[in-house]
Formats: structure tokens, C-alpha cells, sequence
């Protein structure tokens, strides 16, 4: 096996013959069975039977989201990452922040990677595989940066040097909604609430909006405060706005050991200027898409020409308190 050589990019080979990861043939003795959203996980959150969205406008259930994997990844991954994350998961926020972060970003990556190998596996069966628009060439590129970060699992010792992610965790007080999760493949973003965990995430930033974020003293005040999940909601609606508004594209220098596995990832610092210009009615379009569980629309949140409600903010500034009780979801 030369892992080096394989490069599902390459040929654009999303097939289940071989391992999504290391690119071995599968056979009946070394094949494993993994779910892109782990069975723990499913099994807690009694994700099974729901669905996601899928980008071509299809959905599918949790429980049928596979991809081809071999017994020693599945078992590299587990040791590596799935099993720490569910231990923590279990023990709440408190915990679950002692966590490298390197793993968690990780664990997200191989979510975010999975989706999309079931996505390509699935549009390049299709009958015309031009019209999807997830072939985009400078959209694959990206991808397969992602696949590159992956594959640092199968080497002994991987280095990051600066963070290739931006990550914020947030402390959410909870309510009978245990489980909540956004991808974005296209701004690269990934938000996931488990229980009291509220995860904020750029897979691919090299920490630029994290960065930003820590920049301002009104954002930092909220990491340390138990949030309501509307707040948690508004939070990520505002990340993925300005993450919309990213103009900086991130770049890597990498290095290779003698299996041609990655083994040392650098991320350049981006400095100056990284966003367009800020619109209120943009931004008050994005939050109404991620308060649609509380009932709420555009119109109840906007109000020209640039006012938008904040579950976060009193008028005079102040961190609004929300109690359990009030704002239930639907
Ligand atoms: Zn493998």
C-alpha cells in the first residue's frame, strides 16, 4: 500500500471499493462498517431515522450515510478521536472543553469529509454528472485540502503549525432540543449543539475568524456565559454571515514523510483586511434562516433600514437574560 498514491481527487474515484481514506481495496475480511455521523451518536440523539439535506436537493436518513472504510482506519479514528469525543459528550460542556481541539477538529473534518464523499459518490452515478454544481474546480480544490488534513489520522505523528481551523465552544443551557447541526460546504462552516456542547467552526480558515472574533470584547463576554439556544443560534448566524463576507482564500505548506504521508501541516497567517462590507438586512436574512425553529420570520426581526433583534443584547448593550421557560422551540 502506498498511501501517498492515492488521491481520490485524482480520478475523481468516490466508490465503495475502496477506503474512503487510505484508498486500500475492500474485501469481506478488512472492510468495517463506518456511518459518517457515528452509531454512538445516533444512538444518543435518536438520529437514525432523520434526515439531512442533501446539496442536490434530496435528503437522506442518518443511519443510511456510509462510507467505505477499512477495519484499520475505522480503528485508527476511533482511538484517535470518536472515542475521546463520545467519553466527553457524555460528561457535558465542563469537560468536553479539556479536549485538543486538533481532535475535535478532526472529528468535524471526517463528518464534513463524509458528506461530501457521499455527496460526489452519488452525483457522479447520476446520468449527468456536469449539472451538479458541487464539481466546481476551485470547490474541489478546497476539498481536497480537507481530504489532505484527513489523512494526517494515517500518518504516526502529524503536525499542525498555527491552527488550518477557527473553533469557539459555547456552553448552552439545555432544553428538549438535545441535538442540532449545520454544515456548509461552501463557506466551510460547521455548527453542532450536543446537549450543553455549542460547537462554532471554520474547517478552513487558519483561525482568521476566530481571530476576529477574540478581537472584540462583546463576543469574548459570551463564551463564558451559559447562552439559551436561541443565543447559541444567533451566535452562528452572525459567524456565518461574516464568514459569507470572507475574502481571504488560506493557504498551506506541507511536508511528507517517506510514505508520502502528511506529517507536518503550516497555515500561514492571513493579516489585514479578510471581509466585505457588513449589510444588516443580509445578516438579519441569515438569522431569520437559523430562528426558524422558534417560530421566528424576516419580518419579525428587521426593520429598515438597518435595525435587527438581538436575543443577545439588551438596547442599552447588556447580556439579555433568557430563562428555560421562556422561548420555547417548536
Ligand atoms: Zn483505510
Amino acid at each position: 500500500m502506498d498511501v501517498g498514491k492515492f488521491d481520490p481527487f485524482d480520478r475523481m474515484t468516490f466508490t465503495y471499493d475502496k477506503c474512503f481514506l487510505c484508498g486500500d481495496d475492500l474485501n469481506a475480511e478488512n472492510t468495517s462498517e463506518e456511518h459518517v455521523y457515528p452509531k454512538w451518536l445516533q444512538n444518543k440523539f435518536n438520529l437514525w431515522n432523520q434526515r439531512l439535506d442533501l446539496l442536490n436537493k434530496t435528503t437522506i436518513k442518518y443511519k443510511d450515510l456510509k462510507i467505505p472504510c477499512c477495519k484499520k482506519c475505522n480503528g485508527k479514528m476511533s482511538a484517535l478521536f470518536e472515542k475521546p469525543i463520545e467519553r466527553a459528550v457524555e460528561q457535558g460542556y465542563d469537560e468536553f472543553v479539556k479536549l485538543d481541539k486538533d481532535k475535535i477538529f478532526l472529528w468535524l473534518n471526517k463528518l464534513s469529509y463524509g458528506m461530501l464523499f457521499k455527496e460526489l459518490s452519488l452525483s457522479i452515478n447520476r446520468a449527468h454528472p456536469e449539472n451538479g454544481t458541487i464539481c466546481d474546480e476551485e470547490y474541489l480544490s478546497q476539498r481536497k485540502m480537507q481530504y489532505t488534513f484527513l489523512q494526517s489520522i494515517l500518518s504516526e505523528k502529524i503536525e499542525f503549525s498555527g491552527k488550518p481551523y477557527s473553533m469557539l465552544l459555547f456552553k448552552i443551557k439545555p432544553d428538549e432540543h438535545k441535538y442540532w447541526a449545520f454544515d456548509n460546504p461552501f463557506t466551510q462552516t460547521f455548527f453542532i449543539r450536543m446537549n450543553d456542547i455549542g460547537i462554532v467552526t471554520h474547517l478552513m480558515d487558519n483561525a482568521y475568524n476566530e481571530n476576529f472574533f477574540y478581537e472584540h470584547p462583546d463576543m469574548l463576554e459570551l463564551l463564558n456565559k451559559p447562552l439559551h439556544p436561541i443565543q447559541f443560534a444567533e451566535i452562528c448566524a452572525k459567524f456565518q454571515y461574516k464568514v459569507s463576507l470572507f475574502i481571504r482564500t488560506p493557504s498551506y505548506i506541507l511536508s511528507f514523510n517517506e510514505d508520502k504521508k502528511p506529517q507536518f501541516i503550516f497555515s500561514q497567517q492571513m493579516g489585514g483586511i479578510g471581509y466585505t462590507d457588513w449589510s444588516q438586512k443580509d445578516y438579519a436574512k441569515v438569522l431569520a434562516f437559523f430562528l426558524e425553529a422558534w417560530g421566528v420570520n424576516f419580518d419579525d426581526i428587521y426593520q429598515e433600514p438597518d435595525l435587527v433583534m438581538s436575543f443577545l443584547r439588551n438596547e442599552d448593550g447588556t447580556f439579555k437574560e433568557i430563562s428555560e421557560n421562556q422561548l420555547k422551540g417548536e
